[in-house]
């Protein structure tokens, strides 16, 4: 044991205590503090014996959340980078909360959200045990270009030894690592299932194999679906854990493995949470926890409600929606969910990206892969465009077709907030990224407060 490694995880500890006292908890400092003193800091750390990865590009920290929540539950102690602070600096941070003062790891298991594109810097240090993948779709392209960019990244990087725990209704992640061990967890045939994409993304649509166009058999939203190949036998994977049998009443899903059927609860009734529900029952199949004492388990496990939280006020609903900025398909499914939604609602789009806006800003044409065209809808009263982005959002929602009349446009988010019009039995969806806590919040009150003033 080094002495400067020593150094840089005695000053990184120290550090921890400092941060939360000055109010800067969950930050990635005191890894990057540690790796700045010992370089290696990453590679000489202790890690527990069982790493569990969750990587993909949407879902992880929700995933990685629910994963500890069934641990947890399950009784085990386990070290979880919870905050999402997933890249090596964030690692280091988590993995030298959970060793000891010599830098012996203290937990035997570790459940590790991985950023995808860090793969290069973490795999040659960790050796997940398991590594679950949510998906992989088009994300920020200025950060991540493209899916199959992504799927190389992995590819390329994963461990042999790793065992892969996949969506096998994803074409793109569920073809990682061809040659490692793998299950897949899918979903079947739904009812309201298509075979024509109702999507602005497609990003698989011919066969990784001769090239020709692929048939979907069945399509849930985007590529994610089952298909088979027009000209070869390429086909999308059997399924080890089979979901079926949702029943949102009783916030259930029955999943059938190689032992047999079991039921499960189901925290959240969005088909991207009943997937990310099928990823932690499969993982924990794999370790060996048996369907019965599962079913218990899954009962404890919870979507964080910083992803969706709804609050009221007399006849007034605010639903608080995560709908990360830059990311296409996050803020496609929540317009997918909210068109489903019955009822007269109004929509309050605070995804301006507002950590970045002041040093750089992503290329706008993100928001024309996002499907606002569903919010051309009767029951869609107004659009609500507000903050450092509003010109763009205006723009992209008049290229949707939505009526000019519907769009409230207004730079400033709170004035946008008391201003727009509110009427009685209204629900007024907030989409926001993760960067706008605050002002999601004062956006919120200042709408619940109206509610209540208002009388309505
Ligand atoms: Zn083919």
């Amino acid at each position: 044991m080094s002495l400067r490694f020593i150094a840089a995880l005695w000053l990184a500890k120290l550090s921890i205590p400092v941060l939360k006292i000055t109010g800067h908890n969950g930050t990635d400092y005191p890894g990057s503090l540690a790796i700045r003193i010992c370089p290696d800091f990453f590679q000489k750390i202790g890690k527990p014996e069982t790493i569990i990865g969750v990587t993909g590009t949407n879902g992880k920290t929700t995933c990685a959340n629910m994963l500890c929540d069934a641990f947890e539950a399950a009784g085990k102690k386990v070290l979880c980078n919870r905050y999402g602070s997933n890249i090596d600096t964030g690692l280091s941070t988590c993995l030298l909360k959970g060793a000891t003062l010599t830098g012996k790891a203290k937990f035997d298991t570790a459940v590790l959200e991985i950023d995808e594109r860090s793969a290069v810097k973490v795999f040659p240090t960790i050796t997940p045990k398991y590594m679950c993948v949510t998906n992989l779709f088009r994300d920020s392209i200025m950060r991540n270009g493209h899916p199959d960019y992504i799927a190389g990244i992995l590819d390329a990087n994963i461990p042999p030894e790793t065992k892969l725990i996949l969506n096998g209704d994803d074409l793109i992640s569920g073809r990682i690592a061809l040659s490692n061990e793998r299950a897949y967890y899918g979903i079947e045939k739904q009812p309201t299932d298509v075979t024509e994409c109702e999507n602005l993304l497609n990003d698989m649509r011919i066969c990784p194999i001769c090239g020709s166009k692929l048939i979907y058999d069945y399509r849930r939203y985007h590529h994610i679906g089952k298909a088979h190949c027009s000209k070869c036998d390429f086909k999308s994977p059997e399924y080890d854990y089979s979901g079926h049998d949702i029943d949102t009443e009783k916030n259930t899903i029955m999943i059938r493995d190689k032992d047999g059927d079991f039921e499960y609860h189901i925290s959240n009734d969005s088909m991207f949470n009943i997937y990310n529900t099928c990823l932690v029952v499969a993982l924990f199949r794999e370790l060996g926890y048996k369907g019965e004492e599962l079913g218990k388990i899954m009962e404890s496990v919870k979507i964080p409600d910083t992803r969706f939280n709804v609050q009221k006020s007399g006849s007034i609903s605010v639903v608080t929606q995560l709908a990360k900025d830059k990311n296409a398909l996050a803020v496609s499914r929540a317009t997918d969910y909210v068109r489903k939604m019955p009822g007269h609602k109004k929509m309050f789009l605070l995804i301006s990206c507002y950590k970045d806006e002041r040093h750089w800003s992503e290329n706008t044409c993100w928001l024309y892969d996002c499907d606002f065209e569903m919010m051309n809808d009767p029951l869609m009263d107004q659009l609500i465009v507000t903050g450092p982005r509003a010109p763009d959002f205006y723009m992209r929602l008049l290229f949707a077709g939505i009526p000019e009349e519907k769009i409230f446009y207004e730079l400033d988010e709170r004035k946008a907030a008391a201003e727009f019009d509110l009427k009685k039995d209204d629900t007024v969806y907030i989409f926001c990224g993760i960067d706008a806590f605050d002002l999601v919040d004062d956006c919120r009150k200042i709408i619940l407060k109206r509610a209540e003033d208002e009388g309505l």
